[in-house]
């Protein structure tokens, strides 16, 4: 296996032994929703809570996310359970002030080919989350990555959220092998969202457990308090109750693979 370099954020090291677990609503909706949510992650070993607060929806008419207001609760909610953060930056006039919320900023898969955008996170040495553009080879994945890492920005994780393809049972499909061909293409970490690819609670468990077993260096999980009122992404999302038992299955997964994720902080009282 080739050795991947590993991002450090703060204090979170991202392609070590450890897996990095990225957790929380697709659409940051609220206090309660995200407090709850920051709770439920952190008290599970979660070291990043994520949520959108500016949505790309297929649809106008859909719910486009809070803006500056979700970022504030999301930055509120993280630090309140000494939790990082991942959300999505839309484009280049966001980073600057993106800063003071954002710790991690993610590039949706929809903005994979964003060439400005991918320079501009490159020249403001943010760390990046590169999402696979799902209509994108791994050969133009990996060349989006060196767009960022081209202007001296060296903290690019990248991320497998699944393809189309004519499959229809699933939202996407996991390319499960993307996962260790990234890795030894850039030498960086690939971590896993299982939510998007799954596009139902069903598949979310076993896309999980299989990209842990692929290799990926983290998980990035849509879980919230109340799926069935969720603004966006309701059917794919983890319920809180019932993500401590996924994040227990990973845990045993990864130590299968030689590999760990840390306990919660707060275990027993989330009862996780
Ligand atoms: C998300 O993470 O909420 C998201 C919109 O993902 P993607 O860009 O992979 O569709
Ligand atoms: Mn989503």
């Amino acid at each position: 296996m080739s050795s991947t370099r590993a991002v450090k954020i703060r204090d979170c090291v991202i392609g070590g032994p450890e897996l990095v677990v990225m957790a929380g609503p697709c659409a940051l909706e609220s206090r309660e929703q995200i407090f709850h949510a920051a709770e439920v992650v952190s008290a599970c070993g979660a070291r990043f809570l994520r949520g959108g607060a500016f949505k790309v929806r297929t649809s106008p008419t859909a719910f486009q996310g809070l803006g500056w207001e979700g970022w504030k609760l999301l930055r509120e909610a993280a630090d309140a359970f000494s939790l990082l953060t991942v959300s999505e930056i839309l484009d280049e006039q966001q980073i600057e002030p993106a800063r003071r919320y954002v710790d991690f900023g993610q590039i949706g898969s929809r903005n994979m080919q964003n060439i400005p955008l991918l320079k501009a996170l490159g020249r403001a040495r943010m760390p990046v989350l590169l999402k696979r553009g799902f209509g994108c080879t791994i050969d133009e994945w990996v060349h989006a990555a060196e767009y960022v890492l081209g202007e001296g920005n060296p903290d690019v994780v990248m991320c497998e959220r699944g393809i189309r393809t004519f499959e229809t049972a699933t939202r996407f499909t996991l390319d499960v092998a993307a996962v260790p061909i990234a890795k030894k293409r850039l030498g960086l970490p690939v971590i896993v969202d299982p939510s998007h690819a799954a596009g139902h609670l069903d598949w979310v468990e076993c896309l999980t457990l299989a990209g842990v077993a692929a290799g990926g260096d983290g998980l990035l999980v849509e879980t919230h308090p109340d799926p069935a009122k969720a603004l966006s992404d309701g059917p794919q999302a983890v319920p809180l109750t019932e993500f401590p038992a996924l994040m227990e299955k990973a845990r045993r997964v990864a130590h299968a693979v030689g590999r760990s994720i840390p306990a919660g902080a707060r275990l027993e009282a989330a009862a996780c």
